[in-house]
């Protein structure tokens, strides 16, 4: 296997591979009791251009004992290399392979990363699907507005959380702390907000379609209702947005203020998965600009919902 580094001066874009940006987080693995390993299943220029990244990596890295890193699709160079054996699928930031982890949690934000999260997890020498994995495997979760429809992806995922990740992500990490394994996890987790976990239900089927579902337990919640943040005043927003070395796709400070749309077109995400609106206040936009101008250096920003 070669070292890392010389493979970083042989791809295209080393600049997707190496971490260590500003605002970028790195923790003592020895003092850290959770590894959560967010991964987004598109290049690193598309993902980080995605708030849901920098929100939940800046809010879990906030846990002491929590350690949150990133991981992106690679491109055709890199994963080359990668199955040729010359180097490993690693994490941006402690350079982990993804079987160190005890979470990977995967984004969808568009069916077309699909068949990239399958790849991400053959790269990463996981199980592809949930009944293959034992105990020793990270669990793999998915959040993000695609799971508002999450059959299709049902078989390969361990749990999905439903909505807005924000509050229940951190009630998980407590879940998990106190879980004895991770069956005894899972079934814990089913108390929190939004989350679903696709083995404890079956598909109801008359002749060749599916007319529903039917929980396996009594503590399966049905229907599972969306997690909510019901004051995006009160809710964590990062002021540290990681700094990227290269253009990415969206170059530039975001703030999001408001979330949600009241117009309701049937076709948009926004419009229909989170409702109702909610607004920031003018003193907290001001506030969340002034503090990334000081923290990042932006000098444009996009304001979006
Ligand atoms: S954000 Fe969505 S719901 Fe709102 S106006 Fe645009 S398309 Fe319609």
């Amino acid at each position: 296997m070669k070292n890392y580094d010389t493979i970083l001066r042989s791809v295209e874009k080393p600049t997707r591979y190496i971490g260590q940006e500003i605002n970028s987080v790195n923790k003592d693995l020895s003092q850290v009791a959770i590894r959560y390993l967010f991964a987004f299943p598109d290049l690193y220029e598309v993902g980080m251009s995605h708030l849901g990244l920098h929100i939940l990596y800046g809010l879990l890295n906030q846990v002491e004992d929590v350690f949150c890193e990133r991981i992106f699709a690679v491109a055709d160079d890199m994963e080359q290399y990668i199955r040729q054996g010359e180097t490993a699928f690693v994490s941006l930031e402690s350079r982990s392979p993804l079987k160190a982890f005890d979470f990977i949690g995967f984004t969808l934000q568009y069916e077309l990363s699909f068949t990239n999260v399958l790849h991400m997890l053959e790269l990463g020498d996981i199980p592809i699907r949930s009944r293959d994995r034992t105990e020793e495997d990270p669990i793999i979760m998915g959040g993000g507005p695609v799971c508002f429809n999450p059959e299709p992806m049902a078989d390969f995922f361990d749990l999905f959380v439903i909505g807005e990740a924000e509050e229940s992500i951190v009630e998980l990490m407590e879940i998990y702390r106190a879980a004895e394994s991770k069956e005894d996890f899972l079934i814990r987790a089913m108390s929190v907000a939004g989350v679903y976990v696709p083995k404890f239900y079956r598909d109801i089927w008359q002749e060749d379609r599916l007319i529903g579902y039917e929980p396996l337990r009594p503590d399966a919640p049905y229907p599972i209702v969306k997690a909510f943040i019901k004051d995006l005043a009160t809710a964590y927003y990062p002021d540290r947005m990681i700094i990227p070395y290269m253009d990415v796709v969206h170059d530039r400070g975001v703030i999001e203020i408001f979330r949600g749309c009241t117009k309701g077109c049937r076709f948009c995400q926004a419009g229909m998965i989170y409702r109702p609106v909610r607004e920031r206040s003018k003193e907290q936009i001001q506030g969340l600009v002034e503090d990334m101008v000081s923290h990042g250096g932006y000098r444009e920003f996009s304001l979006t919902s």
